[in-house]
């Protein structure tokens, strides 16, 4: 094979490219694999700016990947954190209901916990206060199992570990195109051209334009939403103790503004929901013309803003208003001022939209012929990365045989 040959090439060196590149390179070792991001870095995108919790899989419907994978994910990655001796802390989070109106959700998400098989309990309002002793609630949930973690951390340590298997990574290499033929795949960068006999598209929140430069119609479009954090000043970081969240809104898979300690110090509070003009457009004020007329040209788009227009206006005013946001978190702890907050980082989440409107809740896998398209990863994509990796690994045929057509 030549220089630019190789068996298995990713897209994409956030957290899920790099989990699959690391989990493949296990699974058939001697495979020559090509791992190629855009970036300078690696996970500088949804990888780099979350929220850091390692979840338990509480939220999500009984049966889909996405509690299959928090679970399963939740256990790999605080294993994964052990054995190379990455710092993480398993604090446990708190859920609680602050109105009447969120005490049966509360026991909705309670029964889901179980369904799940999670370790959670009830609490009453003062047992929480033992736990969070500056939170106002009615009522709230104990979940021990969820942590924190810096995935940037822990990405580093998969790429040291892709390295050591003798797979190589490609920085600054952005695949502009896809040309198929024969018996393999050419993809075109600013580096040059790659070919490969295999693609995984790892792309974030590009990857429904990579997998339709592959010709793969993943019926979805990413649609991007903006989270922006706050970060309580050090003389208020004695007010959280470790994970506040609020009972999420069941109609959205986002999970409302909480306060999340930091495994690194600090404690955010965030993050928010607003749609993002650019795909990485990490500011409010950055706009793409190609990204903002893609989506709002998108039926499906059109649909959803329909539907929500209350709840995405709230969003909106709420970025544009410090005391909107802190009104939220007063809900939590009312104990929390306007001066104890200071604008944080912001990150975006590359949501998968269908045609009539319905957000992807789950992951979304869609499968090309010589190719593999991660077409929705959203939280709890980086707890549950080791997981993707090994679901994404073993349904890549055997690359050294010569039938490469995904079962
Ligand atoms: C605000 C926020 C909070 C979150 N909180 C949590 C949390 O607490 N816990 C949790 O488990 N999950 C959380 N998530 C979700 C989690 O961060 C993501 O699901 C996960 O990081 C997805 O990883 P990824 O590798 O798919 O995407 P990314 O990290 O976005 O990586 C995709 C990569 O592909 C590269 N790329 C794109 N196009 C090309 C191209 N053409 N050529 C080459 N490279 C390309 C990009 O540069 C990028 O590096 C959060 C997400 C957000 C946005």
């Amino acid at each position: 094979m030549s220089t630019n040959t190789f068996d298995c090439t990713i897209i994409g060196g956030g957290i899920v490219g790099l989990a699959t590149s690391m989990i493949l390179g296990r699974r058939q070792p001697g495979l020559s694999i090509l791992l190629l991001e855009k970036e300078p870095e690696l996970a500088l995108h949804q990888t780099g700016r979350n929220s850091g919790v390692i979840h338990s899989g509480i939220y999500y419907k009984p049966g889909s990947f996405k509690a299959t994978f928090a679970r399963a994910g939740n256990r790999s990655m605080v294993e994964f954190c052990r054995e190379h001796g990455i710092k993480h802390d398993i604090c446990g989070k708190v859920i609680v209901a602050t109105e009447d109106k969120e005490l049966p959700l509360l026991e909705k998400l309670f029964q889901r916990g179980l369904e799940n098989g999670l370790e959670v309990s009830r609490l009453s309002a003062d047992q929480v206060r033992e736990i969070e002793p500056h939170v106002a609630c009615l009522a709230g949930l104990k979940v021990p199992s969820t942590g924190i973690v810096n995935y940037r951390t822990v990405s580093s340590k998969y790429a040291e570990l892709i390295a050591g298997q003798g797979s190589i990574i490609r920085r600054g290499a952005c695949v502009r195109a896809i040309k198929q033929g024969g018996g393999s795949v050419v993809l075109e960068t600013n580096l040059g051209e790659f070919e490969t006999r295999f693609v995984i598209n790892c792309a974030g929140l590009h990857s429904d334009r990579v997998a339709r430069m592959a010709r793969v119609d993943p019926h979805a479009k990413i649609v991007p939403f903006r989270g922006e954090y706050y970060e309580l000043i050090p003389s208020a970081h004695h007010l959280v103790k470790g994970l506040i969240y609020p009972v999420p809104n069941p109609a959205f898979p986002f999970l409302g503004v909480h306060f999340t300690r930091m495994i690194d110090g600090g404690v955010h509070a965030g993050p928010n929901a607003v749609l993002a003009f650019k795909r990485e457009g990490y500011h409010k004020t950055d706009f793409s013309f190609q990204d903002f007329f893609e989506t709002m040209s998108f039926s499906g788009f059109r649909k959803l803003a329909r539907k929500h227009l209350r709840e995405g206006w709230m969003e909106v005013r709420r970025s544009l208003s410090k005391r909107l946001f802190l009104r939220s978190l007063q809900r939590l702890i009312p104990e929390v001022t306007l001066d104890d907050l200071v604008p944080s980082h912001a990150g975006i989440r590359a949501q998968a939209l269908m045609p009539d409107g319905q957000l992807v809740d789950d992951f979304l896998i869609v499968k090309g012929e010589r190719s593999l398209h991660v077409c929705n990863a959203p939280s709890p994509a980086a707890t549950a990365s080791l997981e993707i990796g090994k679901a994404i690994a073993e349904q890549i045929p055997n690359l050294k045989t010569t039938s490469v057509t995904v079962p």
